[in-house]
């Protein structure tokens, strides 16, 4: 039986014309896409040199017959559109463009058999869109496809690859996703021979055992230990999987995990809406790592915006949003871990979210510190001078409450300390005067070894921004010198986030926002950590930091360092007024 057939031209134009392969990976997540819809169980993927020498993908699923095989590198052919119907698109395929493309640009061959006995197969060659041969051969049920000198013939595309680490980096990073997407796959991922990720199938049918061992297996136990676990439905939409507690957070959204009816999706703006419901909990340049599977009516959602088909658009996105964010903040309450409740925002919108101009000229009213400590003790406590007044006491051991002359100020420490730190390390290295200190004992950080060979290269960077790394042995580093207002930081997590963000500088120019990145992840670490107990001396001297500091009423991301509440205001409160 034949099951493919050419699509018709209707929906051949309505089928966004564009690339599907840019890299490596692309060529992976299109073929291993069509083992998965081939209906393989089992699916191994090889590659050597970043998979830009060689990429070879093994299935046992379906297969195809001699006919099907001459058809399937054809453009436009598929078997998955049964009608012109572009909406209830069940398989992840349905453009027919993958396997005419990767054969355009590589030497191609697929091996596939749809017999069920080791019996008659056929092996299929093009070299860089040149079919070459078609001979039979002997083979299990399944196919197999090698793809050889991607971009060989295009030297424009070839240049445009990064190194074989970043590439390979880019490789794990998909064969993670998708053999998370789908728990009912064994998947091997072979590295120049080495297996390097092997996910294996549970007899269980349970769903929340088998998430269990497959997060375990891609991505170690940690991330399972470190979760609350969701399981909702909200009208026509369901969400299941795995919400990192917030302080299992991560320097960047990659350990955000996105499938949206089975489909691995990249979509900035749920990003976007974990970064919202996790606002209260997080700091604010921190992500929060979650493995979220949005199951919703297939007309609800469309897939075909792009041809990588990694991007959807909802029909009612703020529908979706608004109960994704729903489902996390219930769950994270249910924790008993801080969220915003509602009552407390009758509280909360008396609260100032600006505190007038505060960048007070202090320095040219007052000549030294002693004339300052004369006025505060003329003027009790509450000498105008100081906008956000005297520390009274910390609570829940991160925030200051302050008294102001005209009510109080209430501020969050760690958020407040750890812009303070960005701003003068950041003004530091402008001046190139960034202080460092020579670590008593010098800290040695292991990597994971494509980490490592990306940032080999690389980590000479890092002495501009105050710290000093130098290569240590096979896979690890040593940290010799860190800015001085890090010392006292955890310097190894520090050096590891920093180094995440590392792997994705591309070149010795290091661009603004690159930088302020790096500085964003030092930062974190240097300041007073929400939690920590705070002298009277240590609060006064924060909130007089953060008078003298630019920018520092609010975070980088706009949430408030600190609100003012006036006395006016808590009177009414209490109806006195
Ligand atoms: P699409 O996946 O959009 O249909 P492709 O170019 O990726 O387009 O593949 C064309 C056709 O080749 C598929 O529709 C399918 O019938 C067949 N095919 C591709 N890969 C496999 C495979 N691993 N096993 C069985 N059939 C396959
Ligand atoms: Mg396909």
């Amino acid at each position: 039986m034949n099951r493919i057939r050419l699509l018709s031209e209707d929906v051949v134009n309505k089928i966004a014309a564009g690339e599907v392969i840019e890299r490596p990976a692309s060529v992976i997540k299109e073929l291993v896409e069509n083992s998965i819809d081939a209906g393989a169980n089992k699916i191994n993927i090889f590659v050597r040199n970043g998979g830009k020498s060689e990429i070879k993908i093994v299935d046992n699923g379906i297969g195809m017959s001699y006919d099907e095989l001459c058809l399937a590198v054809q453009r436009h052919a598929t078997s998955k559109l049964k009608t012109d119907d572009l909406v209830n698109i069940k398989t992840l395929g349905f453009r027919g463009e993958a396997l005419p493309s990767i054969s355009s640009v590589s030497e191609f061959s697929i091996q596939s058999s749809n017999n069920d006995s080791m019996g008659e197969g056929h092996e299929l060659s093009i070299k860089f869109g040149k079919k070459l041969t078609i001979k039979p051969i002997k083979k299990l049920r399944g196919t197999t496809i090698t793809v050889k000198n991607l971009f060989f013939s295009t030297p424009a595309r070839l240049k445009f690859l990064k190194t074989d680490d970043y590439e390979l980096l880019v490789i794990k990073d998909f064969v993670k996703k998708i053999s998370i997407c789908n728990f009912s796959i064994q998947f091997n991922l072979f590295v120049d021979e080495k297996n390097v990720l092997a996910s294996l199938v549970q007899d269980s049918t349970d769903k929340i055992s088998r998430l269990r061992n497959r997060t375990n297996d891609v991505l170690g136990k940690e991330f399972f230990e470190n979760s609350i676990l969701i399981d909702e439905k909200k009208e026509s939409y369901s969400f299941f999987g795995l919400l990192g507690i917030p302080t299992f957070n991560h320097s960047n959204t990659k350990n955000q995990f996105i499938f949206i009816n089975q489909r691995v999706i990249k979509d900035k703006s749920i990003n976007q809406i974990f970064k919202v419901a996790y606002k209260d909990v997080i700091p604010y340049n921190r992500f929060p790592q979650i493995i979220i599977f949005i199951m919703c009516d297939l007309h609800l959602v469309d897939i075909n915006v792009h041809p990588g088909k990694n991007e959807v658009r909802f029909k009612d996105k703020n529908k979706l949003n608004s109960y994704l964010i729903q489902t996390i903040r219930e769950a994270l309450k249910k924790t008993k871990l801080k969220v915003s409740t509602t009552n407390t925002k009758h509280i909360t919108e008396k609260f100032k979210k600006e505190l007038p101009n505060i960048e007070l000229k202090l320095k040219e009213n007052h000549k030294n510190f002693d004339e300052i400590e004369e006025h505060k003790l003329l003027e009790h406590n509450t000498h105008p001078i100081y906008p956000l007044g005297f520390a009274i006491c910390q609570f829940h051991k991160n925030y200051i409450i302050s008294q102001t002359k005209k009510g109080i100020v209430i501020v969050d420490q760690h958020a407040a300390h750890e812009r303070i730190i960005y701003e003068n390390i950041k003004n530091d290295f402008k001046k190139n005067s960034i202080s460092r200190q020579i670590l008593l004992i010098p800290v040695i950080v292991d990597l994971d070894q494509t980490i490592f060979k990306n940032i080999k290269n690389k980590i000479y960077l890092l002495d501009k921004f105050g710290l000093r790394v130098e290569i240590f042995g096979v896979n690890s580093i040593v940290v010799r010198e860190v800015p001085v207002i890090l010392t006292n930081s955890k310097i190894k997590q520090m050096v590891e986030d920093v180094l995440e963000e590392l792997v994705d500088f591309d070149s010795a120019n290091l661009v603004e926002e690159q930088i302020n990145k790096i500085f964003s992840s030092m930062s974190c670490y240097g300041s007073i950590r929400s939690g920590r107990l705070l002298e009277t001396d240590e609060m006064n001297e924060l909130l007089r930091n953060i008078e003298n500091t630019k920018f520092s009423s609010q975070c980088n991301h706009g949430r408030p360092t600190h609100v003012e509440l006036d006395l006016v205001d808590i009177e009414k409160l209490f109806n006195r007024r």
